[in-house]
């Protein structure tokens, strides 16, 4: 089948009923947010990523052997990264085509992958297509084998990456930083972890990921249960066995039903002899369009066919005169109410699959999401609707007020007690918190946590104004992308081009300009804002639950090909945007 990048989601329904009709619905929409927004006023506050004490089991890693013990490491490194995951990978081969040699990767877990690393979940994918997701497939000289491709391949993918550019030699695994200071004198950083070691490096890059921490929901009773359970992060196949054999004779819950649950679920409800599903609220599940790579397709691509891929990604939207005019004719109101009755119907087209294909209608009519398109992440998927169909798969729908409660036999709700073996939590992720973890103190020995206390302030969402030679990947004030890798190749491509600018002006620091983070921050606020969207949307992790956020603290919504061009642009006048010291 032939291949062609993906059209933007849900943007092309044609709207073309009485506009009653979309009113009734956005009423609707905004009952079902307020009764959540309701059953939890404390907003992000409900659920915990502080996995310590009786929770520390939901952190650990279950894929690798007990740490072994080594000596502390007291050396120096050009370039140090936090996180081995895309960001660290594909930045570390700009690097090394640049000639720099010493990098290394400071990594938690037991080898590089990050996201990948971690979710090994049954059924994990990713919904961009494998051609777009899939980094450096030019210089690996691979191409995916389905149009989408799955857990393990993505996996494979980073250790190949790795190997091929050598990342492995410096790597420091089952290792987590726990502190990042700025030596104004030496003009290095100084990096301790929890092996004790004491680090140095001139440069030092946070891609510690955008969702990597697990969180669980406060629930009353959640550590009396005594069953067996864990995060979707740490899927324990030991208990599980890999082909889910071992849950035949077990009756399986999960809570929470977001784009993890949603592709694990399939695999759960074929293995196990019950399970419970329980939701808060239900995700949108569209047709997921997969197929095998054509070998012949794979076998014309030219040299570099993947560079031209993302040169595509990057490019402004190109419109006809007649298009530019029309959109010109149009109120701002009038294009957000245009936009908005589009997405309404590719809702309801979600809603009429429900009912094309879940037989018990109490079921269908529960799995129908209320809300506007892009309030939570898309999801696409061909056999978790049917699942639905199973006598093995009960649907217990909280309707928006969630499992308040969990004994020792397992979650209750309304008064009844499901009684469970295995619970398992596809609760999700602490959100974007990249560059604020690791006790990062800037030159005036200032924590960014508390720089940052006042509002969020950064250059393209990568610098920060006294930090020098700290990068930020996948931050906030960054651009948004559905395809993260596109984002991530464009911050990583930034970040070499000033890192050898540095080496090649024999700078030994470089640091934002106060201006330029002014520039930038009041860029981020004029984009943001221009409408009420954020309010709007049932509460998620994509408005963080509803929570009051200042115009800064987000990403940059001008656009990805805006994004692009000031990244051009600034390195084209680093002289104007960022001070250094030789
Ligand atoms: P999410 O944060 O998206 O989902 C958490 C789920 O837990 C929600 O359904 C939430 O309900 C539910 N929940 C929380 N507390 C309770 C409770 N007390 N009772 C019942 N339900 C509860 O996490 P995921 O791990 O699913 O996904 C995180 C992100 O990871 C995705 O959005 C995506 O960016 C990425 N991802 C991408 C994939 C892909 O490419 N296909 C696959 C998997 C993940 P509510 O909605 O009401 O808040």
């Amino acid at each position: 089948m032939a291949e062609s990048i993906e059209k933007p989601i849900g943007v092309t329904a044609k709207a073309t009923r009485p506009q009653e009709f979309y009113d009734n619905i956005k009423r609707k929409f905004a009952e079902e947010r307020d009764l959540r927004l309701n059953y939890r006023p404390e907003g992000t506050a409900q659920y915990t990523s502080d996995l310590t004490g009786a929770l520390s089991r939901y952190e650990v890693d279950p894929y690798s052997s007990a740490v072994a013990p080594r000596e502390p490491i007291n050396d120096t490194v050009e370039v140090l990264f936090i996180g081995g995951g895309f960001s660290a990978l594909l930045t570390s081969a700009r690097l090394r085509e640049r000639g720099v040699e010493s990098i290394r990767i400071v990594e938690r877990g037991s080898d590089v992958g990050g996201t990948w690393y971690w979710n090994r979940y049954p059924g994990a994918a990713c919904d961009v297509v494998a051609y777009d997701y899939l980094p450096l497939l030019d210089e690996l000289d691979y191409v995916p084998k389905d149009h989408y491709a799955r857990g393990p391949e993505i996996f494979a993918h980073c250790q190949a990456i790795a190997k091929k550019y050598n990342l492995y030699e410096l790597a420091t695994f089952q290792t987590t930083v726990t502190s990042t200071e700025w030596d104004p004198v030496e003009r290095m950083w100084n990096i301790a972890t929890d092996r004790g070691d004491r680090m140095k490096a001139r440069f030092v890059i946070c891609a510690n990921g955008t969702l990597s921490k697990p969180k669980l929901a406060k629930i009353k009773g959640l550590e009396t249960f005594k069953g067996h359970s864990f995060h979707t992060s740490r899927w324990d196949y030991a208990y599980t066995k890999p082909d889910l054999s071992g849950l035949e004779d077990k009756v399986v819950g999960i809570i929470g039903t977001g784009a993890t649950a949603v592709q694990a679920v399939p695999g759960l409800g074929a293995a196990a002899k019950e399970l419970y599903v329980f939701q808060r609220t239900p995700s949108s599940i569209d047709v997921r369009d997969d197929w095998p790579t054509d070998p012949n397709w794979a076998r014309r691509l030219p040299q570099g066919w993947q560079a031209r891929r993302r040169a595509r990604a990057r490019m402004e939207p190109q419109l006809t005169e007649e298009q530019r005019a029309r959109q010109a004719a149009l109120s701002s109101e009038e294009k957000v109410r245009r936009q908005e009755n589009a997405n309404i119907e590719a809702m309801m087209k979600i809603h009429r699959r429900i009912d094309q294909i879940v037989k018990d209608k109490a079921t269908a009519e529960a799995l129908k999401p209320w809300y506007m398109l892009l309030c939570k992440r898309p999801c696409f998927h061909n056999d978790y609707l049917p699942t639905f169909n199973r006598h093995n798969v009960h649907l217990v729908d909280t309707k928006g007020k969630g499992i308040t409660e969990i004994t020792e036999k397992g979650p209750v709700f309304e008064g009844k007690q499901y009684e469970l073996d295995v619970l398992i939590y596809a609760t999700g992720f602490e959100v974007q918190k990249t560059g604020i973890y690791n006790q990062i103190k800037g030159e005036d020995g200032l924590q960014l946590n508390d720089k940052y206390r006042e509002g969020i302030r950064t250059l393209l969402g990568i610098h920060t104004q006294g930090y020098p030679n700290l990068f930020i990947m996948g931050g906030y004030q960054a651009s948004f992308q559905f395809n993260l890798t596109d984002m991530l190749q464009a911050q990583g491509d930034h970040i070499a081009a000033c890192i050898e600018y540095a080496r090649s002006h024999e700078i030994k620091a470089i640091d934002a300009k106060p201006d330029s983070e002014e520039w930038w921050v009041q860029e981020v606020i004029r984009h943001r804002g221009k409408t009420t969207r954020n309010q709007d949307c049932t509460p998620g992790y994509y408005n963080f639950e509803g929570e009051f956020q200042r115009r800064q603290d987000g990403n940059y919504n001008g656009g990805f090909f805006q994004y692009c061009r000031h990244l051009t642009d600034v390195h084209a006048r680093m002289e104007d945007h960022f001070v250094f010291i030789k």
